[in-house]
């Protein structure tokens, strides 16, 4: 160990050593592992050892494949075995809404390039002659699942990192940090104090202890988990023997069970319901290889359907049982990137399932910390989605909740109950218990989704399909378009940013020029790759005081990227508000009859325009008000302290009686974004996207000076892009598109590639049936039509009647509005689709402007 490295990792398991290795395979040799104990002394050792590339999130399963191409170059380097038993696996339905599940997530390995197929669950059975095939409907294979030796897999990394010049510390645990001035870092160990540029916490069951030690609170949290193990099973070796082949795995949602051929019997796992949190609040340093106590009792009931769907494995005598912990964030992700309010610490915890995101988790931080920017769409695990609400209740709430549903369905339209309400805004009540609104989880806020006509009718029917709100969100958008509406709008980021820099700051981080006091502009927000890292509404309050709204879920993610361009100088103040600042929005033709009701402000077209900001009085509550909404339309957004929030709502809706007002939620606001052809952040504006792909060229100035990311996008038009994003009119009829569905289209020319601009490439296999690291495919070709993009968002536009998605396809298909170009893939069915470049719903903005 020298007394210097350029980097420290903490904590030697598999994601620590993953982290190092990339760290030294990317450029960074000067790198030091620090581990406790042995290699594998946390949850790594135990591990099932499992691998699969199916992920809610596309862009983790994109990670996740790039996992499993890496383990042969990883054998290769290391000259370590990984122990890989490349089997595939099925994931089976016993119902049909299970089998929807299936279908969409077949639909997205379309363009993600997995090579998944749906088949009966008789075929299933051929591939694992357990199963009693009469309780499933249907299945999906993967070809790229299996499992591996966790030790060794650990170990090769490791291995392949010290080859590479990096340095294990073993034996040796890291007691305190802290901080030099100059952002570097004094790490304290039992044998001495090292100093290091950068630190990785990587502690796995004690990464919450390593993050208390620079005051963090991770919002992670082991759980107990249970595997057994067969003796061995006459019907799996004359399987093996009759076939030269080893059984696949099973993931099976009814039990919420999975399972594998181990050795010559089997291997079967739980999530069990009745699941149990691990050390809730303190992790001890004592714990090290060690296993927990077996409670056959709690996974009973997953075991008895275990026993019904693989009715041999009842007959088989249990050789052991497993119980391990291991940590999960709130939402089953990761946590890995830089955190907001400290220098140079990162994080790579939280990792579930190590042998499946360990190297994409590794690839995205090592990049992260050579190049500033992970190099691909990370937002699914990036540390920042949390704030200082996932506090350690609210995340053991959550983590059992999540635990517990690990393989169920969670339907577009469902709400998750765990830990709420978590924050409420001074309306609550009157929306829930007056209003029967049913309330939706914006990043812990509160939110009205929609409102039902008594208190009985509120609640959401999970489906895929059109469910019981469809009409009710149709009446209120009836009411914004035709009469007007009030929602609630708290759920918005917003940020004061002052000072006498305040102008020069935000014009090196927006595309957009900033705007004149008492006018409010919109603006994408680049890195210097010129890809979109946020959508901000900015307003000026005051020659050095802005204003800015943008989505509530990238709250730390902006800070984190605002307090990291700050002037050193102080001349420039950023506040963010929280739920410190809350909002009303009206929309609607008499929107501005109703708001002179309550201001004595003149708020006529000539003295309010469109796109103006005033400080005014609301039913005598001191507001901000913009003129603009999201709805596309006359409207205004209301800003005020929480304690005034009562006050203003209830003069809009006394105000607004006469003019037939009715309540809105968030659901019908989008449903009148969608008829604009407005995009929406972290869906159609992603870290992914350019600023010309994303069509927001109207909001980028090239020639306002230097900012960042303006090169980048000045090759982006040069070159032009690639893709763009579309509006597509869809042919739907009970059921409208989610978001991630493919686009196909009828056609014979190579358009290039649809692999989605991630970086990293889905396995595919070569000839000899050897993983290879890079997609070469370009396309899925069947008769004539070609999947060339994918949707991004949708559903139904009210008040115009259609079903409507946005998406990505090939830029030289955006600009063709024919008849029976596309298709888009709803729950396995093609429906025509058809570009519509114009908006549906005003398309001259008279409305807003009026
Ligand atoms: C029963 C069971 C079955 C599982 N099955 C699977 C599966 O099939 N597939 C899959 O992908 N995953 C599975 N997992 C999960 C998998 O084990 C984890 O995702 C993975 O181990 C996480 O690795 P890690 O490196 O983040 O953490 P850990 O393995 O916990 O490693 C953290 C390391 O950091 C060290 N450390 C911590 N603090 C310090 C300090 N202050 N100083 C020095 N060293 C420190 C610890 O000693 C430890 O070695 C399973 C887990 C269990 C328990």
């Amino acid at each position: 160990m020298k007394s210097h490295y350029r980097a420290i990792v903490i904590g030697g398991g598999v994601v620590g050593c993953s982290v190092l290795y990339h760290l030294a395979r990317y450029g960074w040799t000067d790198v030091l592992l620090i581990e406790r104990s042995e290699l594998t002394s946390g949850s790594s050792w135990h591990a099932a050892g499992g691998f699969h590339t199916l992920n809610g999130d596309p862009n983790v399963a994109k990670l996740q494949a790039y996992t499993v191409s890496l383990y042969k170059e990883l054998e290769e380097i290391s000259g370590q075995s990984c122990g890989l038993h490349l089997t595939g696996g099925v994931m089976m339905a016993d119902t049909p809404e299970r089998m929807d599940f299936l279908r969409l997530a077949h639909a997205k390995g379309r363009y993600l390039g997995m090579n998944t197929e749906l088949i009966t669950p008789s075929e299933a059975k051929a591939m694992f002659p357990l199963m009693d095939e009469t309780n499933f409907v249907g299945a999906m294979w993967d070809p790229v699942e299996g499992h591996l030796d966790p030790s060794g897999t650990t170990h090769a990394y490791a291995k392949a990192a010290r080859k590479l010049g990096a340095e294990i510390e073993l034996r040796n645990r890291v007691v305190e940090l802290t901080q030099t001035p100059d952002g570097t870092w004094n790490v304290i160990t039992e044998k001495g104090t090292v100093h290091a540029e950068h630190v990785v916490n990587a502690g796995g069951l004690w990464a919450r202890e390593v993050g208390r030690m620079v005051g963090l609170e991770l919002p992670l949290l082991a759980m107990e988990h249970m595997y057994l193990l067969t003796e061995d099973m006459p019907e799996v070796m004359e399987y093996n023997k009759a076939t030269g082949r080893e059984l696949i795995g099973v993931m099976d949602f009814k039990g919420e069970i999975y399972t594998r051929q181990e050795r010559n019997g089997i291997l079967l796992g739980t999530y069990e319901k009745a699941c149990k949190p691990w050390s809730p609040v303190e992790t001890p340093w004592t714990f090290g290889h060690e296993l927990l106590q077996p409670d056959i009792e709690r996974i009973a009931p997953s075991l008895e359907i275990g026993f019904k769907h693989y009715p041999a494995v009842e007959k088989a005598g249990i050789k052991q049982i497993i119980n391990g912990p291991f940590t999960f964030a709130p939402d089953g992700n990761p946590l890995v990137g830089p955190v907001q309010g400290l220098t140079n610490f990162w994080c790579a915890c939280a990792v579930m399932a190590g042998f499946s995101q360990g190297g994409g988790v590794g690839l995205a931080l090592s990049q992260w910390m050579i190049n500033g920017d992970p190099g691909a769409d990370i937002w699914g695990m990036d540390v920042a989605r949390f704030g200082e609400w996932a506090t350690l209740r609210y995340t053991n709430a959550k983590v059992r909740e999540n635990y517990s549903r690990r393989f169920s369905i969670r339907f577009p339209n469902e709400e998750l109950p765990a830990a709420r309400p978590h924050q409420t805004t001074p309306v609550y009540d009157i929306m829930v218990r007056d209003n029967h609104a049913v309330m939706g989880d914006s990043w812990g806020v509160e939110t009205p989704l929609w409102f039902a006509p008594s208190a009985r009718e509120a609640h959401d029917i999970p489906t895929y399909h059109r469910s019981n709100d469809f009409k009710h969100i149709g009446a209120e958008v009836k009411a914004a378009r035709e009469r007007v509406g009030v929602t609630e709008t708290s759920n918005f980021a917003k940020y004061q940013v002052d000072g006498p820099g305040a102008e020069a700051f935000l014009d090196r981080l927006m595309t957009n020029t900033m705007p004149k006091v008492g006018r409010i502009v919109l603006t994408p927000m680049l890195n210097e790759r010129g890809k979109i890292i946020g959508d901000f509404t900015i307003a000026r309050l005051a020659a050095e005081r802005f204003m800015i709204w943008g989505s509530i879920a990238a709250q730390k993610y902006h800070m984190r990227w605002f307090e990291r361009h700050l002037p050193k100088d102080g001349s420039v103040a950023v506040k963010r508000f929280g739920m410190n600042l809350v909002g009303l929005s009206i929309v609607g033709p008499h929107a501005r009859d109703l708001l002179q009701k309550l201001t004595d402000t003149d708020v006529s077209n000539a003295a309010f325009r469109f796109m103006d900001i005033r400080e005014m009085d609301v039913n005598t509550a001191p507001c901000i008000v913009n003129r603009l909404t999201y709805a596309g339309d006359l409207g205004y957004e209301l800003w005020m302290a929480p304690a005034y929030q009562r006050k203003v709502y209830d003069g809009i809706k006394a105000a607004g009686a006469e003019f037939g007002i009715a309540d809105f939620g968030m659901r019908a606001l989008l449903s009148m974004r969608l008829e604009k052809n407005f995009p929406t952040w972290f869906r159609e504006l992603r870290p992914i996207y350019g600023v010309f792909e994303g069509g927001m060229e109207r909001f980028i100035k090239l020639n306002k000076g230097d900012f960042i990311g303006r090169d980048a996008a000045a090759r982006e038009q040069a070159e032009g892009p690639k893709l763009r994003r579309v509006s597509l009119v869809v042919e739907a009829d009970t059921a409208d598109v989610m978001g991630d569905e493919p686009i196909w289209a009828r056609t014979t020319t190579d358009h290039g590639t649809v692999e989605k601009p991630h970086g990293y490439g889905a396995p595919r296999r070569d000839a000899a049936g050897n993983l290879t690291p890079k997609d070469p495919d370009t396309g899925i070709e069947r008769d004539g039509w070609r999947v060339v993009g994918w949707v991004t968002s949708g559903g139904y536009a009210h008040h115009v009647g259609k079903s409507m998605a946005q998406g990505y396809v090939p830029a030289a298909l955006a600009a063709d509005e024919s008849e029976g170009l596309f298709e888009i893939e709803i729950l396995g069915q093609r429906r025509a689709a058809r570009i519509n470049i114009e908006p549906l719903f005003d398309p001259a903005g008279e409305r807003m402007r009026a």
